[in-house]
């Protein structure tokens, strides 16, 4: 879709910090952070819900494949997975490391986004991505 931020962010006409990606999916790290280590990992073609996606199986493979290695990278205690799909009409995977006391309670509170230094959203992003290459 031609004004979907996703989409723009698929076809490299906007910046993201990859996380991952293969011929389907993009991961990045989300600019409005739940956690340290928060990715979302997108489709490469335009679907509209997450369950809209073809190969759904390979979809949440390769979402278990980050949330693995963002756990080891950012060393959180578990890993959330939200499929919510209203902020943009682009199928996206939220996976949100978990720390002890991180502001989120028993579910995600999505207004808790945290302040994240540029540099340090980088180094998670790098780190990540070569694991997942790895
Ligand atoms: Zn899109």
């Amino acid at each position: 879709m031609e004004d979907c931020i996703f989409c723009k962010i698929s076809r490299g006409e906007l910046p993201s910090y990859k996380v991952y990606e293969d011929g389907d999916f993009l991961g990045f790290l989300d600019i409005r952070p739940l956690n340290p280590g928060n990715s979302l990992l997108i489709p490469k073609k335009h679907h509209r819900w997450v369950y809209d996606v073809p190969n759904f199986g390979d979809y949440w493979e390769a979402a278990k494949k980050i949330a693995l290695v963002t756990q080891a990278v950012v060393g959180s205690h578990s890993v959330n997975f939200l499929t919510l799909g209203y902020e943009v009409p682009h199928a996206h995977i939220r996976i949100v490391p978990r720390f002890d006391n991180d502001g989120h309670d028993d579910g995600i509170r999505i207004s808790a986004i945290k302040d994240i230094p540029k540099e340090e959203m980088e180094r998670i992003a790098k780190e990540v991505l070569a694991r997942c290459r790895g």
